[in-house]
């Protein structure tokens, strides 16, 4: 299972949103990105997060880890 971390370096460019807008959101309040889904265990959807992560002008996605059992509930499917 991945988990989305979305830093603080966002510069709310919208490359992520773009690219899979079923993950990435601008948040029009902020102006920074923010995750739609956590807790990623779908492949194809791991695979668009971390195309997402490689195409960020700045770094600021990160695709982590996490261990069975520590899932994060706060973040559900949009
Ligand atoms: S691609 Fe990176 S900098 Fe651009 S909106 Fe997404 S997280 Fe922010």
């Amino acid at each position: 299972m991945k988990k989305v971390q979305i830093s603080d370096d966002c510069i709310g460019c919208g490359v992520c949103e773009g690219l899979c807008d079923y993950l990435f959101k601008i948040n029009s309040a902020t102006g920074i990105s923010e995750p739609l889904k956590n807790n990623l265990t779908d492949s194809e959807e791991i695979k668009m997060a971390e195309e997402a992560s490689s195409s960020c002008p700045v770094g600021a996605i990160n695709i982590i880890d996490v261990p069975e059992g520590q899932e994060d509930e706060s973040l559900k499917a949009a």
